[in-house]
């Protein structure tokens, strides 16, 4: 029998005080009297009592109530509440607040001693159970700790023997790992582990990477150093750790492009001017004398394959003049004028086919800061492209709107459509899809120049398309909002 353990009572002066208490000293518990709430709270700082057992009404207010009041600060220590009566409203506050039980006149001694018994009891068991489970939570905790560590010894050999830069940072942005190839790329030089990563690595595309990847989902970023070297940075947020970035280094690669590029560029324009001059003598022959029908047929065929290959080699310097990133010039651009006059050129050929255009603007349309001339060139290869690849008789549907501070633009047409795998395909240089029709020409280069343009004007550009039934192209630009003063 638990002997010596103290019961706290919280009882106002009444005979059943007495019982209860010689009930109790008989069975050698000891006992603490509190008669008003300032003695019981006092108590209840002294010492915590092995249970305590309170009048449904004490000192003047509801001892459910008070309970609930003790069970917040100590929501393991059990409580009885002694009743003037037995009462439905009473078992039911008692279940409600989680408290012990109650017991009511007529009592015996043993009556008493055994609720008290079975109550104290009850909450040591509840008491060990807690205590198993902690120690159980705590050791798989500690084991979980203890492998983590031994992996992260694991995979520190791994990192520091791959190629690609690694770091890894918790959630608060400290450092967790960082390989040796990122202290080579960062020139950094002693322990890492723990600190702001924004703090021991002081550069502003790795600042611009993490902070803009906190906004949208960025996957890849340029990592610029002064020394010329360029790296590819990826941060992949992973639940649970934090975030990852690896690096590559692709100052290789860049060289090769920039070469690529030039020679392109070079060849494109050393091209141009001996076409300027067969188109000029094609002119010629036939100012200088009579021609035959014949000669004057494959005079007109010599030009038209020359204006073809002053196309594409204009195409080309565009293409490589963008992807150098000389689209530079930007001013205010009214898209709603300069696409209606892009729409102008094409009505001659939609007449030819046929087709039927429609063309819906949205009310009061933000201005775009970029380059008038690129945007006619991207309203002109989307618009062309609508018309060569629309059946005779076609619809063809195009719509600018403002949303969100964005300008969105949008042309639906009744063409062969994409097959969807190589949808994504089609914005690169030369890809043209396996189903376009036979007569349809084209050097595929129209929808790498337009995927440049939106690119430099931070745009998005993407196709949604149903062989055989249309393609609609969405060209996303963002609005010009000049700054408000404050
Ligand atoms: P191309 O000179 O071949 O038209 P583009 O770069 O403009 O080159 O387009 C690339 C490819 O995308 C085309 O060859 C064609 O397969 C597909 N494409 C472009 N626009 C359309 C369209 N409106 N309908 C169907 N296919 C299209």
């Amino acid at each position: 029998m638990p002997k010596k353990d103290l019961i706290l009572l919280a009882l106002d002066a009444s005979p059943a005080q007495q019982l209860i208490q010689r009930a109790l000293h008989a069975v050698s518990y000891e006992t603490a009297l509190a008669e008003d709430r300032d003695k019981l709270d006092n108590l209840l700082q002294e010492s915590v009592p092995a249970l305590i057992l309170m009048g449904e009404r004490f000192s003047n207010a509801s001892g459910t109530r008070i309970s609930r009041g003790i069970l917040e600060r100590l929501p393991t220590i059990p409580i009885l509440i002694y009743a003037e009566g037995d009462s439905i409203l009473l078992a039911k506050e008692v279940l409600q607040e989680g408290l012990s039980g109650y017991i009511y006149p007529p009592l015996r001694n043993d009556d008493i001693v055994g609720a008290v018994e079975r109550s104290i009891q009850r909450a040591r068991r509840l008491g060990d159970w807690l205590r198993r489970e902690v120690k159980k939570t705590t050791a798989s905790l500690e084991k979980r700790a203890a492998i983590s560590e031994s992996e992260l010894k694991r995979y520190e050999r791994i990192f520091a023997n791959i190629q690609d830069g690694v770091i890894i940072f918790d959630e608060k942005g400290e450092i967790q790992l960082l390989n040796q190839v990122m202290e080579t790329a960062f020139g950094l030089d002693g322990e890492y582990r723990g600190k702001p990563v924004l703090d021991i690595i002081d550069h502003p595309d790795l600042h611009a990477l993490i902070e803009r990847a906190k906004m949208v989902p960025m996957k890849y970023h340029e990592i610029n150093f002064d020394d010329g070297r360029i790296f590819n940075a990826q941060l992949t947020p992973i639940e649970g750790i934090g975030s990852v970035i690896t690096m590559q280094d692709i100052s290789y690669l860049k060289q090769l492009e920039r070469m690529k590029n030039e020679f392109v560029h070079t060849v494109s324009h050393d091209l141009r001017s001996p076409l300027t001059s067969v188109l000029g003598y094609t002119e010629l022959v036939e100012r200088i004398g009579p021609l035959s029908e014949q000669q004057v047929e494959f005079l007109k065929r010599i030009r038209s394959s020359v204006e073809n290959i002053t196309s594409l080699v204009n195409d080309l310097l565009d293409l490589s003049r963008l992807e150098a990133g000389f689209d530079t010039r930007r001013e205010n651009v009214n898209v709603e004028k300069v696409l209606a006059s892009a729409v102008d050129t094409i009505e001659g050929q939609c007449k030819l086919s046929k087709l039927e255009v429609s063309m819906e603007v949205g009310k009061k349309l933000p201005v775009l800061r970029g380059n008038p001339v690129r945007i006619r060139q991207l309203f002109d290869n989307l618009l062309s492209n609508a018309v060569k690849y629309s059946p005779s008789g076609g619809k063809i549907e195009i719509s600018l709107q403002a949303e969100d501070d964005q300008i969105i633009f949008r042309i639906s047409d009744e063409g062969p459509g994409i097959p969807a795998t190589e949808q994504i395909r089609i914005f690169d240089k030369f890809y043209r899809a396996s189903n376009i029709p036979d007569k349809v020409g084209g050097s595929g280069l129209g929808l790498a120049i337009v995927k440049s343009i939106v690119e430099s004007h931070q745009g998005r550009i993407w196709v949604e398309s149903t062989p055989n039934q249309g393609s609609t192209f969405f060209v996303v630009l963002p609005a010009y909002r000049p700054e408000v003063p404050a």
